[in-house]
């Protein structure tokens, strides 16, 4: 029995006919993406950022490392069975969720996934597919994703935040990935905002992920309702507390719901304040947010960024651009595609290295 049975969400709408100018241009990679549930493998042109073919399943924390390789193999079986003959890839890239040590392609910790401890993917992967293979933590090949493809072009500072489940991050400065001096620069959602602010995942207290999260929207508003405040949201929740999400949360605000606008409110408060602390330190030139919260689009822009100019170093106030991410549910697929371009581009044989044990 095929693995990916156990797996919903293959989507076949996904895919498409090759069409004859997917194979002339021969800047074709592989594009990998590791999520804690989420999987998905593409072809991407690795010069214009453009997806060719996609597959994508979701996967259970259960089946540990090995089990989302054997899943992320099986789509890209899929993927490959149906390239034209003589296509050539140039590289695999993988966008990986969680810290890994980009120089050799190695993960050092999944939060979520038991076994990814210490595993060599880059290297694993390239003896499986022939391919070099370049491995980047999530949130950092997204910002270069942005940087080459999205809302990031023409910048060559920027701070990109992922704010989905959590809150991740990645700095480019001077057009390259910031990744510091143990590889953890970037992360975003650590900030300490509110000292006495809730309980992070971190341990530590206030951190802008326990604070503005999609899980931190959502406890935000069933406090407010624990508290006694009238609202829609339990009737769109379908009276469970526990079925708010921060999707319903914007939902309920657009129809006029005055708590799940209040929470709002201050989460786009804790965001400006936080955007400001960052750009107070490197003056980037654009803030990107991207992530599933990030498709509220204006609703949550909008206050973010008067939240910012309120905070913000005054001679920064009306010079710091934040605007959504360009790619949000393909984000991960063009990070991974854009690590691909920037190896192809240190190299001008467009032979890559890194990766090839
Ligand atoms: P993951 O953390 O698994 O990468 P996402 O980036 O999709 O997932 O983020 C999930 C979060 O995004 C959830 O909290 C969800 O409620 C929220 N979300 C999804 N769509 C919207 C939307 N249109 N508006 C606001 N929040 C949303
Ligand atoms: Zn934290």
């Amino acid at each position: 029995m095929p693995r990916l049975s156990h797996c919903i969400g293959t989507d076949p709408a996904h895919r498409k006919e090759w069409g004859v100018s997917d194979v002339t241009g021969g800047d074709l990679c592989l594009a990998l993406d590791f999520g804690g549930t989420k999987l998905a493998a593409g072809i991407v042109d690795w010069r214009s950022g453009h997806v060719i073919q996609q597959a994508r399943c979701r996967t259970g924390e259960a089946s540990g490392a090995e089990g989302q390789i054997a899943d992320m193999l099986e789509l890209v079986d899929g993927l490959l069975a149906a390239m034209p003959q003589g296509v050539r890839l140039t590289g695999a890239g993988v966008s990986f969720g969680g810290p890994v040590e980009a120089a050799t392609g190695t993960v050092l910790q999944s939060h979520h996934v038991p076994g990814w401890d210490g595993l060599p993917l880059a290297s694993r992967l390239s003896h499986r597919l022939g391919l070099p293979v370049l491995v980047e933590n999530d949130a950092n090949a997204v910002a270069l994703g942005e940087l080459l493809y999205g809302a990031g072009r023409g910048a060559v500072d920027l701070v990109y935040m992922t704010i989905s489940t959590g809150i991740g991050g990645g700095v480019i400065l001077g057009g390259e990935l910031w990744r510091g001096h143990r590889g953890l620069a970037g992360e975003v959602g650590h900030m300490v905002v509110r000292p006495d602010g809730p309980l992070c995942t971190c341990g530590n207290y206030g951190c802008l992920e326990a604070l503005a999260s999609g899980l931190s929207i959502a406890r935000r508003a069933r406090e407010a309702l624990a508290s006694g405040a009238g609202s829609e949201l339990l009737a769109l929740a379908e009276g469970d507390p526990q079925s708010i999400t921060a999707e319903l949360v914007f939902r309920a605000a657009r129809g006029g719901d005055e708590v799940a606008q209040s929470v709002i409110a201050a989460v786009a408060t804790d965001l400006g304040l936080g955007i400001a602390m960052l750009c107070s330190i490197l003056d980037p030139a654009r803030v990107i947010l991207g992530g599933g919260v990030a498709k509220a689009g204006e609703q949550l822009l909008a206050p973010v960024r008067e939240s910012f100019r309120r905070h913000a170093f005054p001679m920064l106030v009306d010079r710091v651009e934040i605007v959504r991410a360009a790619a949000i549910d393909e984000g991960g697929l063009l990070g991974a595609a854009a690590l691909v371009a920037r190896a192809a581009a240190r190299d001008r044989t467009c032979q890559m290295h890194v990766g090839i044990p």
